[in-house]
């Protein structure tokens, strides 16, 4: 039951921890089990999918965008969106910027690293970062917050690979809070997220272990 997957996972984690629970692909009502049980945090990969569950669903449902998230998609969410995730190129950014400006609107979001070897990961890579940073910090993009960072380890069961990197997007965090006042260090998924939490995460992703 999903219920009880929410409420085991929720009595093992930290109270300062926020759970997204990860409802791509599931059906809406799905979703509106786990609402009702008192989950409001719910993440979706796709543009289409969300804007199509979200018209279904509570309106204080906070939506996170996870997936790589195409520019000329950006207004479709704009208007509703809780926090994007996977903000992986300046470009991108500023669309986001832009739209915002339009819609006279903030947008929080995260800068999604690369912390992975795996080749279909999307992100900046580490050396990126600064130039990120000095951008947002000279207000380059006034109508976003950036609020912290998100990153997936590398899809393996070498647990000492998965704690390297979660070490260093982890460092990477500390680095950039000295800069500006991030909040959420986004990492963690359904086979990892302990693993997350021992290197600070206090935003975990997870799918199947609440819907499985
Ligand atoms: C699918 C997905 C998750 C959740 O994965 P599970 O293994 O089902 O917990 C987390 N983060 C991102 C970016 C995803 O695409």
């Amino acid at each position: 039951m999903i219920k009880d997957n929410l409420s085991a996972i929720l009595s093992s984690i930290p109270s300062e921890v926020t759970l997204v629970a990860v409802s791509k692909t599931k059906a809406v009502d799905r979703i509106k089990e786990a609402y009702e049980s008192g989950q409001l945090d719910f993440g979706e990969n796709k543009v289409q999918e969300m804007v199509e569950k979200a018209a279904l669903l509570p309106k204080n449902i906070r939506w996170h965008m996870i997936g790589h998230l195409q520019r000329n998609k950006v207004k479709d969410i704009i208007e509703f969106i809780h926090l994007i995730h996977s903000v992986d190129s300046l470009r991108l950014l500023d669309q986001i910027n832009k739209e915002s400006i339009k819609k006279k609107l903030k947008t929080d979001i995260l800068i999604q690293v690369k912390i992975s070897k795996d080749v279909s990961k999307y992100g900046f890579l580490t050396n990126e970062l600064d130039n990120v940073f000095k951008n947002y910090l000279s207000n380059k993009y006034r109508n976003v917050n950036i609020l912290g960072l998100m990153g997936m380890a590398t899809f393996t069961d070498n647990i000492s690979q998965i704690e390297s990197e979660f070490s260093l997007l982890s460092s990477l965090y500390n680095k950039y809070s000295k800069m500006t006042n991030l909040k959420y260090l986004s990492m963690g998924m359904s086979g990892d997220y302990l693993l997350a939490l021992k290197y600070n995460s206090n935003m975990i992703r997870l799918g199947s272990a609440i819907f499985n």
